[in-house]
């Protein structure tokens, strides 16, 4: 029988685990903190958005995003929902391919998997830190605080280090550096940014539907529109989430990030024109405060008006065609230098980790060492918002786990 470590108990570990178990293997399971599974729980606001239907390489970014493609491919969403039936977990899918428990409770997808791995044989071994990995003469050592035991086989499934206060760490990547494998440069995704400004603070709490361009080094790099939220650090909200594995990863490279914000995406610059016009001809009298306070978010009227230094008192008639025109450009197009992340501590997930160019993404076999097997966000693999992280870790956790079972 093919005896088996793996380490650390997340998404990865755990679907590793059950299907190797099933197919044969001696499985024991490490995890470190009290017990495994503590991103799941968290995940998509308590709720888990589980996987993605329609997961594709272009959703993941990494030196070779396309060593994903294997992987989903070998995980299609029917075969997933197949599994899903295995561990007695029933899905809603939504209309824009996400999917969530039916419970819709993250609660019920660790129950299942964690019930599905304790009943396949897999021995959990929780509050259990692995501190060290070697290559014994046949096997592997694994060290934890007091023993060691060999195996055949490894995979290591530590995640990366998003979340620390969840039981993320890094020791995944120095157990890959100890076998000789290189680890791309790791930054935090799906995370919020930081601002050189002054005013992001005082507007801290306006949240607002947006337009969000990010240019880096000068040129366009993405445009999105969702939720924004200032806060007292910078900026927030779903569509900066989305935007920030591009800036994180430029300023990671010491590049230059701007945001661009649209506050009223919905109208063309001559709609938005006509309309002001329209209030000058019904309001004449009224302030510009007041006007405003009608078109975008009351807390940023103050600064909108002190960025083109027109004093929000002034009446709506009074108002030249050159402060129009630059008001109007300001409202379409408000720019923010990007100065950092918010750090690991708060991202979601990390790009960069174990360099996909010597890992078989067939088997998820280590090329520099046999019997050594990544699976997860270890790897150097990051996905969108949307599913797309859990979807990665379970295709690859299952590819390791059936081809470790393997004699
Ligand atoms: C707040 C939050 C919400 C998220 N929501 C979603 C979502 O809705 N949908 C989605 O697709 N993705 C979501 N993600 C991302 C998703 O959780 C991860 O991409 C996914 O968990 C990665 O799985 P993994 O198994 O590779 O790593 P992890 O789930 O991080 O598992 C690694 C495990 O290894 C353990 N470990 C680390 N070092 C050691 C060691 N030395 N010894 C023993 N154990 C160790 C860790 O404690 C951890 O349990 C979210 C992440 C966060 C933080």
């Amino acid at each position: 029988m093919t005896k088996i470590a793996i380490i650390g108990g997340g998404a990865a570990g755990l679907m590793a685990s059950i299907i190797a178990a099933r197919e044969g293997a001696d499985v024991t399971l490490y995890e470190h903190n009290q017990s495994v599974g503590k991103k799941i729980l968290a995940s998509g606001n308590g709720r888990c958005n589980i996987i993605n239907t329609t997961a594709t390489a272009d959703d993941y970014f990494g030196t070779n995003a396309d060593f994903a493609t294997y992987a989903l491919k070998q995980l299609p969403f029917t075969s997933f929902v197949t599994f899903c039936q295995t561990i007695g977990l029933l899905l809603d899918i939504k209309e824009d391919g996400r999917c969530y428990p039916l419970s819709n409770e993250a609660k019920s997808v660790l129950n299942a998997l964690n019930s599905a791995a304790k009943n396949s044989g897999v021995k959990i071994l929780t509050d259990t830190k692995v501190t060290a990995l070697n290559k014994a003469k046949e096997g592997f050592i694994v060290h934890t605080d007091h023993e060691k035991y060999t195996y055949n086989k490894i995979l290591i499934a530590t995640g990366s280090e998003a979340a620390p206060q969840l039981g993320a760490t890094d020791d995944g990547y120095r157990f890959a550096t100890a076998f000789g494998h290189k680890i791309i440069p790791t930054y935090p995704s799906l995370v919020q940014l930081h601002l050189n400004s002054k005013i992001h603070a005082k507007m801290a709490g306006v949240k607002t539907f947006a337009e969000v361009t990010l240019s880096i080094n000068g040129k366009i790099s993405e445009k999105i529109q969702g939720d924004i939220l200032f806060a007292s650090y910078g900026i927030s909200g779903l569509a900066i989430l989305d935007i920030s594995q591009k800036a994180s990863l430029a300023l990671l490279n010491k590049q230059n990030v701007i945001l661009n914000i649209n506050l009223l995406p919905r109208f063309t610059p001559d709609a938005l024109k006509e309309i002001l016009h329209k209030l000058i001809t019904s309001v004449p009298d009224h302030t510009l405060e007041t006007v405003l306070g009608g078109l975008v978010p009351a807390k940023t009227v103050p600064y909108l008006c002190e960025a083109v230094v027109i004093n929000p008192a002034k009446a709506l008639s009074m108002l030249t065609p050159k402060e129009i025109s630059k008001l109007l450009g300001l409202i379409a197009n408000w720019q923010f230098e990007v100065t950092g992340t918010h750090g690991f501590k708060h991202a979601e997930v990390s790009g960069g980790g174990v360099a996909t160019i010597d890992v078989d993404d067939t088997t998820m076999e280590s090329k520099l060492v046999k019997g050594l097997y990544f699976a997860g966000e270890v790897l150097d693999i990051v996905g969108r918002r949307g599913g797309y992280n859990f979807n990665f870790a379970w295709a690859s956790g299952m590819i390791a786990g059936r081809q470790m079972s393997k004699k």
